[in-house]
């Protein structure tokens, strides 16, 4: 027994509530009352009440007489061990206080009470005193089923709710209260089971015998767009939910549509449960509520459902692991792929990390053993992988203030007039990323940011991608006054769609971004659309590379393949080859023969070079290589230390403090203060410090030094800490 356990007993514990906390405050806790840890509790703090968790380890020493009471323990299931460690390991690793860690956890206050019975009737077996035609009708019908609502019995039999209210009052039914309902029905794993390739056989066999070791295994499922690893890891799902675990299969929130739903309910008989941005809140509370309680099996969400207090977790999936939509990047800055491996293995259980284009990082965790590897050769049946050309851009130029070859162009016609569909890639949203002034050379720039404002013309405003900020789309340059001079400058999709039109006036074209009127739930309809065949180009942004499945696409065109390879970020080239790969591979899903096009000015490229030979390896190869020379994650370590502050004196002299601050160790390095590339965004001034080390180097341990003797924060400046940053803004 240590000292605080002597001076302060069990009638004080620690509470962690959803705030910057950097550690659990103390309560007490009033006689008669029963929590331990994990216990889900309101407490008071200040003038508020706030929820918060019973967490471990020792308490403040603080006179227990100072101290104020817990006010109330929810009648819920706690957070368990494992989540309280899982929190307290993702809030070490990514420097962000506990308290927005648990925060995370909590998402669904009102959940923390039951969920309400829900009342209705049954019959009693008592005689009613008079038959009439209305009451033979329900009683015939309410046997039909052991319990109704009254109105859902009046409605089926035909009949006024009086008719019931009358047999009520004469005790022929009676009212009960039943438990709410499922939030989604149980899967049923042997219900839609797909006859397997032996290729998928054995990779299934491999996943369904880490599920039933049941111990931590990280697992890369790789194999083309096509190949079948959603089938396969369906298996190892079921295999799963078989052995009385709870499942989560994690998607970046663009790819969770309403197909990849279907083939779940296809497979399994029954939905899974949903969790991302879009789902209705009294939806996100019976879910919340009901994974806690266990009755939810299965999960298909966003990266934030890694947060759910699952009580018998047995196997995490994370599709699509390379996309980059996995990261947070606010507030608590977290990696949801990584924090995944991380749960399984404090959980104890398998995750499998599926991806037809790993991440470097995984691909090297593979090689070296690390993670187990699953291989599956080739697409599915008589799907055909596109066979992907380049478009020389140099060679075959589009007509001036055009940006579609007309090699690109012959192409589209040709699949046209087979009745097939296209698809144009651009990752750019709007009509133009940059608007000027033919007289003066005024450049439209955001108010608020150091970034050029948008034109987006179907809007009619000029938009910063950054912070929102929009203006009407003027007509005379501000700057000089000069009516109608004003040019767009570079391509944005709705410029592309308006070139389309113009030269297929005919075809039926459609533009789909992130950005479309109607929000989330218009862009699954208009995917939907898409795939059954109800338009025939289709121009859009990355998000129509993810996931969706187009039986009759079968030419995809990349406007731009150069655009991402432009930053100076060090996945760029990694990101650009995910990406092309993933976009093409949108064609030829189902036997008809298909052509990806990759527009690009730089043909010899290794990236261009990789994608046309259908040679994955070789970039894989000589990009590792590549990261190794130059010790880029992950053979070495990244973290980004951001200072912003309303006035840019401010950031940089913060900065400064930072690195004069910074302490020496071996193998860590601090470089910089230097302006963001981003310098401004929301009226914040913005400078960057990057930390440098080895694999083995302790980060964590040397950013929290050097924010230990760095001067606090004072006025407007703000720190962003971001460990394995992928964002180099
Ligand atoms: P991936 O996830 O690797 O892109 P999918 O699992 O989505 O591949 O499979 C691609 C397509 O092939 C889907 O339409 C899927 O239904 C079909 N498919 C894959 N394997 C089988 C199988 N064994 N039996 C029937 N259809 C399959
Ligand atoms: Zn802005």
């Amino acid at each position: 027994m240590n000292l605080t356990d002597q001076l302060f007993p069990e009638t004080v514990v620690p509470v962690l509530v959803p705030l910057p906390a950097d550690r659990p405050y103390s309560y007490t806790v009033p006689d008669g009352m029963t929590v331990g840890p994990g216990s889900i509790v309101q407490v008071p703090l200040g003038p508020r009440q706030v929820a918060g968790v019973v967490w471990d380890g020792p308490t403040d020493r603080v006179d227990a007489k100072k101290l104020r009471p817990i006010t109330h323990v929810f009648d819920c299931p706690p957070l368990d061990e494992t989540m309280r460690r899982f929190v307290d390991w993702v809030a070490d690793y990514t420097l962000s206080p506990p308290g927005l860690v648990v925060r995370m956890a909590l998402r669904a206050p009102a959940a923390f009470d039951p969920e309400p019975w829900v009342e209705g009737i049954e019959a009693t077996g008592e005689k009613p005193d008079l038959i009439t035609s209305a009451r033979r009708r329900l009683l015939a019908t309410a046997e039909e089923a052991p319990a109704w609502s009254k109105s859902g019995l009046a409605h089926a039999a035909g009949v006024s709710t009086s008719v019931v209210d009358g047999l009520l009052r004469q005790g022929v039914f009676r009212t009960v209260r039943f438990p709410p309902p499922p939030a989604v029905a149980e899967p049923d794993t042997g219900y839609g089971r797909a006859v397997l390739s032996e290729d998928q056989a054995l990779a299934a066999g491999e996943l369904a015998a880490a599920v039933h070791r049941g111990a931590f295994a990280p697992i890369l499922l790789e194999g083309a767009t096509g190949s079948g690893k959603t089938e396969v890891y369906f298996e190892a799902v079921a295999k799963a939910l078989d052995a009385g675990k709870q499942v989560l299969i994690l998607l970046p929130e663009i790819a969770l549509t309403q197909s990849f739903i279907d083939r779940f309910h296809a497979r399994f008989g029954a939905p899974p449960a949903e969790w991302h941005s879009d789902v209705a809140p009294k939806k996100r509370e019976a879910i919340w509520r009901q994974v806690a309680e266990g009755r939810v099996r299965i999960v298909a969400g966003a990266r934030s459902s890694l947060f759910l207090p699952f009580r018998e977790l047995g196997l995490v999936v994370v599709d699509e692991e390379h996309d980059p939509a996995y990261k947070q990047e606010d507030r608590t800055f977290y990696h949801a792929r990584d924090m995944a491996v991380v749960r399984a293995s404090l959980g104890g259980f398998p995750v499998i990390l599926a991806s037809a284009t790993p991440s470097i990082e995984t691909r090297v965790n593979a090689e070296t053993g690390r993670y187990a590897h699953v291989r599956l050769k080739s697409r599915h049946g008589d799907a055909a992988l596109p066979e992907l050309s380049l478009v020389d851009m140099r060679r075959h130029p589009p007509a001036r203030g055009r940006f579609v070859s007309p090699v690109l162009e012959t192409e589209i016609r040709k699949t046209l007039a087979r009745g097939e569909q296209a698809l144009l890639f651009l990752n750019r949203r709007g009509y133009a990323p940059l608007t000027l002034c033919r007289v003066c050379g005024h450049r439209f720039q955001c108010h608020n940011c150091s970034t050029w404002l948008v034109d987006h013309r179907l809007r009619g405003v000029l938009q910063c991608h950054h912070c929102g900020f929009s203006t009407p789309r003027p007509e005379a340059c501000p700057e000089c006054g000069t009516l109608d001079h004003l040019v767009a400058c570079g391509p944005g999709v709705e410029r592309i769609a308006e070139e389309i039109v113009e030269d297929f006036s005919e075809a039926r074209t459609i533009v789909l971004s992130s950005d479309i009127a109607g929000g989330p739930r218009r862009l699954r309809r208009e995917l939907e659309a898409v795939a059954d065949g109800e338009a025939d180009i289709v121009i859009g942004t990355q998000l129509v590379a993810k996931g969706h499945h187009f039986p009759k696409m079968t030419l995809v065109g990349a406007i731009d393949a150069d655009l991402g390879l432009a930053n100076g970020d060090p996945r760029a080239a990694e990101r650009t080859f995910q990406l092309l790969h993933q976009v093409t591979g949108r064609a030829g899903r189902t036997g008809l023969a298909s052509r990806g096009l990759i527009q690009t000015f730089q043909p010899r490229h290794p990236v261009m070079q990789a994608l046309v030979a259908s040679d994955p390896e070789s970039f894989y190869e000589s990009e590792i290589d590549e990261r190794r020379r130059n010790a880029l994650p992950p053979f070495g370590r990244l973290a980004a230390i951001v200072v912003s502050a309303d006035r840019r004196a401010d950031a940089e002299a913060h900065a400064r403090e930072i690195r004069k601050a910074a302490p020496e160790m071996p193998e860590i390095e601090m470089l910089g203060p230097a302006e963001a590339p981003l310098a401004v965004v929301r009226g914040r001034h913005r400078f960057r410090l990057l930390v440098e080390a080895s694999r083995r180097a302790p980060i964590q341990a040397y950013l929290r030094e050097t924010l230990a003797r760095a001067p606090r924060p004072r006025g407007s400046v703000q720190l962003q800490i971001d460990v394995d940053p992928q964002s180099f803004l």
